[in-house]
């Protein structure tokens, strides 16, 4: 939400400041997510999230070509194993329907055995949806903030707002950790943590979030028993474990969908993986697990907004909540509950945010210097050898490789932490670059680019972190324990 709010303002000539308490952007929710560009037909019709989900999952195509980021428009399938769960696929064309998703069709058990022969023979139907599709949110996260930057939005990573300043019920500035910054206005995309902002900046409310988790697993590329993204029927919580291809090649069975108490808590659970492969057996009943390289754990933002008798007691159940509370606090444009599908709303979101703060008085005058486009650059491996060659004699750094696995150099290493979203943390870095991905996971590359990071942050090697900011690879130097031990 931050990063595609950033770039959508920065088409105009205001002065924009992201604050984020991570050590980089996609560090929330967005970090671990499905990956998927929903359709819009789940949501209840009229709610926020249909209007938002169908107007986001069509201004993708766009957003992809202007960023330059993968995104894949395959279609999705939701299955349909019994005759309660026919009934509800029907539901879900008429709602869809109703929401505006174009070219909606429920298709015959032998049409999508055809495509999806590995799928429970209990199969009697699917709904198809066309528009559906996948992207890698932290990719795009990534671009669209560096695009902002790009384009004048400043950037402060590990900031924390912890308050407000207000005069005559106008936010005038906002504390952080790192100092009060002056404001006119002041947006709340903060995930999970968009229910503390809202209480800083005074809206009492009985709203708040609690983190549903979704454990997943994923398998070796190697194994494909699919080859589209499957769903199975929904529940009114959840839109249940799916099986899914991801955008790296990879197949991942999951989420699930358990209300928990700690906003930090991303463990796996053994009940959690368990509940992972019964449900992906009852989509693709030979599942084979054996496969199973990675399990990881993501929090949604549940809001209960609708549910209490409170300024959004009137809302749609578990609506996101979009507001410019100008009656409680001028300067404030609030944002939460944004759960699923909030990645694919949040180009629509941003949209939404821009006509807000027009609405409301903000002076907004097109920027005639905005850059729509973002290139990435090409990684060292897929280029040319002349290309190499002449990368290599301008900055000889590019000759060296740190990640043997994935032939990752240290020039790309070096790009990567003075970019304009910059790679602060060794997780940083392989988000960007897949460092230590390969067979040896980081065996090889993990020291050296301690040294790098070390090198050029200009902090001890001790202070390097993996990942956040409390998580410092190493202990201390082994002369030092060598000399606590004479
Ligand atoms: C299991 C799961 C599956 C999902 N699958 C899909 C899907 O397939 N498709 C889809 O559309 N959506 C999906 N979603 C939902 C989607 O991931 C989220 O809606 C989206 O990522 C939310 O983005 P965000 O920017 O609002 O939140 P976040 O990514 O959490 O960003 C909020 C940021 O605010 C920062 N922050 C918080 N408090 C402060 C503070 N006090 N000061 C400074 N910074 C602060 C955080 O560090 C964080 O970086 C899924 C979610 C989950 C958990």
């Amino acid at each position: 939400m931050g990063s595609l709010i950033a770039r959508a303002l920065s088409k105009y000539e205001l002065k924009v400041l992201v604050i984020e308490k991570g050590d980089d952007v996609a560090v929330g929710t967005t970090r671990a997510n499905t990956g998927i560009v929903h359709a819009g037909y789940n949501a209840p019709v009229g709610s926020n999230k249909a209007r938002m989900n169908v107007r986001g999952n069509a201004l993708f195509d766009n957003l992809a070509a202007e960023l330059h980021i993968d995104f894949k428009r395959i279609g999705d399938f939701v299955v349909a194993t019994s005759d309660s769960e026919l009934k509800t696929i029907e539901e879900l064309l008429e709602r869809g329907k109703k929401n505006g998703v174009p070219n909606l069709e429920i298709i015959d058990r032998e049409k999508i055995l055809a495509l999806e022969p590995n799928l429970t023979p209990k199969t009697k139907a699917a709904l198809f949806a066309p528009t559906g599709g996948e992207v890698d949110p932290i990719g795009l996260a990534i671009a669209a903030m560096e695009n902002a930057v790009l384009n004048g939005v400043k950037l402060k990573l590990l900031t924390e707002v912890n308050g407000f300043v207000k005069e005559n019920n106008k936010i005038v500035a906002v504390k952080t950790n790192r100092g009060v910054f002056y404001t006119d206005w002041v947006v709340n995309a903060a995930g999970l943590y968009a229910d503390r902002i809202m209480k800083l900046a005074g809206i009492e409310s009985k709203f708040e979030i609690r983190p549903r988790k979704g454990e997943y697993i994923i398998l070796d590329p190697a194994y494909q028993p699919v080859r589209s993204i499957l769903f199975p029927t929904p529940t009114e919580i959840s839109k249940g474990i799916l099986v899914t291809t991801t955008m790296f090649g990879n197949v991942m069975v999951g989420p699930t969908s358990v209300l928990i108490d700690d906003k930090e808590d991303k463990s796996t659970t053994e009940s959690g993986l368990k509940e992972v492969e019964t449900g992906g057996k009852k989509l693709i009943p030979s599942l084979d697990m054996r496969y199973a390289i990675k399990e990881f754990a993501g929090l949604r933002a549940d809001g209960n907004a609708g549910t209490k008798n409170d300024r959004y007691g009137s809302m749609v159940k578990r609506d996101f909540i979009m507001e410019v509370p100008s009656s409680i606090v001028k300067g404030f444009v609030n944002l939460a509950g944004i759960e699923s599908p909030g990645l694919a709303s949040s180009p629509a979101i941003a949209e939404w945010v821009v006509e807000a703060l027009k609405e409301n008085g903000l002076k907004m005058k097109k920027k005639k210097s905005f850059n729509p486009e973002r290139i990435p650059v090409p990684p060292f491996a897929k280029l040319s050898k002349e290309e190499q060659a002449k990368l290599i004699e301008k900055d000889p750094r590019f000759g060296k490789i740190v990640c043997r696995c994935e032939n990752v150099t240290e020039g790309e290493i070096v790009r990567a932490i003075h970019a304009p979203v910059p790679a602060l943390s060794y997780d940083a870095i392989k988000r960007r670059l897949h460092i230590g991905m390969g067979r040896c996971q980081g065996a090889f590359d993990t020291p050296r680019v301690i040294e790098i990071l070390s090198r050029e942050l200009g902090i001890p090697p001790v202070k390097v972190r993996k990942d956040g900011t409390k998580t410092e690879f190493l202990l201390r130097g082994t002369k030092e324990v060598e000399d606590e031990r004479n």
